[in-house]
């Protein structure tokens, strides 16, 4: 489903909603964006479903599907300020009703921190939430899937077993070795593209960058 208007940005954007849940969209700005790593023709802004309290507990109740029934689960290991998201996903995890695998459970929300060389590690009091515990890694958007892997390392690293990785938004599940739970792939959105730095067809052009992008959103560069 999809829908033109203007926006807050003063450019075109279109709204591309979920079949299953149409309360829940991702705005998408064209133009030409980078990460760092990566270039796109599109951004996928997903501030809604991260920041809007209600909507993201709507999205929790999308993102709870896949671990409901059937895993346990100790601990949401929060990246790319998804703390909001992994707060109503505990208390979905945690509902009682039948079938329900963590019913009044115990469910610990943590967000590790970057060390000088951008791994992310975690202070001494978190170790036991991590060791030996079951464990989800919850993302917002998942693009050349550098921060979702530097995630797993840190889990793996402190003992953690990981049940299951989520995210909003995912290019494509390539970039991965590890099945992802999206809300919404590149597969939902017309004529994404993505490329290395060095190879992006919009640079070649000589097309300037509008934006850059990071994990709170976009800093415009014009
Ligand atoms: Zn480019």
């Amino acid at each position: 489903m999809y829908y033109l208007f203007m926006s807050t940005m003063d450019n075109k954007c279109f709204k591309v909603s979920m079949d299953r849940n149409p309360t829940l969209y991702v705005n998408v700005f064209p133009g030409h964006f980078t990460t760092g790593n990566i270039h796109s023709n599109y951004f996928i802004d997903v501030s809604e479903l991260k920041f809007n309290t209600y909507v993201a507990k709507n999205v929790a109740q999308e993102l709870a599907r896949p671990y409901l029934t059937s895993v346990v689960v100790d601990t949401i290991v929060c990246v790319e300020a998804s703390e909001v998201i992994g707060v109503y996903l505990a208390e979905e995890l945690i509902q009682y009703g039948a079938g329900v695998i963590n019913p009044g459970g115990n469910i610990y929300i943590v967000t590790p921190h970057k060390d000088v060389n951008g791994n992310f590690i975690f202070p001494d009091n978190m170790k036991n939430w991590i060791n030996q515990k079951s464990v989800i890694l919850l993302a917002t958007t998942i693009s050349s899937g550098t921060t979702a892997k530097r995630a797993m390392e840190c889990i793996d690293y402190y003992g953690g077993k990981l049940a299951g990785i989520s995210s909003l938004f995912l290019t494509s599940q390539d970039v991965m070795d590890t099945k992802v739970n999206a809300l919404f792939t590149s597969a939902d959105i017309p004529g994404y593209k993505v490329f290395s730095a060095n190879e992006c067809e919009m640079c070649k052009s000589g097309q300037p960058l509008d934006a850059i992008i990071n994990s709170e959103g976009y800093t415009k560069l014009r």
